[in-house]
């Protein structure tokens, strides 16, 4: 996994909106952190400067030492937002395949089709987005960042719209699989249930402008795969 570096961050939207005060945080290498926070207080903004998509309008992040451009580049940092971007003319498999092919990885039938039965899709390989509810779709999404095994895994309310029972689910098989794989994982979610359920430490942000307000490591043991 990535060791992510946050030094005090501060984000002012143009507009004037200040989202984030000056935030400093480290993420240790193959760890999973929920972050948590109220509506509106910069969860986002901070998974997205993590991920090299935001710019912070002052202070640095760093993963492994590097602008988080560099891992992007490599293909090792995997993204999963609350509205998944699929490409709505290709099939759930291809979607999936994608990933691999932008990771500059080998194509892996069996592993796209191993994710597909994770997120519970056997038999929707071949559907398009189109054809699948809005939770299916959330879980193709989950299955498209799972696939090239990234260093670092950044979801941003990836089950929003997934059934009740299939999160369950996901909840139960995901951790093994970020943690056997030594991932770095940061979860925004506003479910404090869920944040200790798949987390082994959750970061509260305050309200607007956010700022760290509680870290807290999580010692709940779990079933692992
Ligand atoms: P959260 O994920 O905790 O709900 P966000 O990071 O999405 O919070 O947003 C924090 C604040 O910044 C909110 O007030 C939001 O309206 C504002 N904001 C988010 N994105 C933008 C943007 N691209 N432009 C301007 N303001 C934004
Ligand atoms: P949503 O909450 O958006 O309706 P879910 O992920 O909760 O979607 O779907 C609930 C279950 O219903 C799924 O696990 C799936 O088995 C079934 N399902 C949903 N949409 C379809 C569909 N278009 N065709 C077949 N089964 C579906």
């Amino acid at each position: 996994g990535v060791a992510v570096e946050v030094a005090v961050a501060t984000k002012v939207y143009a507009g004037g909106t200040d989202a984030l005060q000056a935030t400093s945080l480290t993420l240790e290498a193959g760890r999973t952190t929920a972050l948590v926070g109220p509506s509106g207080c910069g969860k986002s903004t901070l998974l997205r400067m993590i991920a090299g998509l935001e710019a912070p309008t002052a202070g640095r992040v760093t993963l492994d030492g590097e602008a988080p451009e560099v891992l992007q580049r490599r293909g090792e940092l995997a993204v999963a937002f609350q509205d998944p971007s699929l490409l709505p003319w290709r099939s759930v498999a291809q979607n999936i395949e994608l990933a691999l092919d932008l990771a500059r990885l080998p194509r892996n039938d069996d592993r796209v089709a191993e994710l597909i039965a994770l997120v519970g899709l056997d038999g929707f390989a071949t559907a398009t987005p189109a054809e699948l509810s809005g939770g299916m779709r959330q879980r193709a999404a989950i299955a498209r960042a799972l696939v090239t095994a990234p260093r670092l895994l950044l979801l941003d309310e990836p089950f929003g719209a997934v059934d009740e029972l299939t999160r369950h689910e996901l909840a139960r098989e995901l951790p093994a699989l970020w943690e056997g794989g030594g991932t770095t994982t940061l979860l925004v979610t506003h479910s404090v249930a869920e944040a200790v359920r798949l987390a082994d430490r959750v970061i509260v942000l305050s309200p607007r402008p956010g700022r760290v307000i509680a870290d807290i490591p999580i010692t709940l043991t779990r079933p692992r795969g």
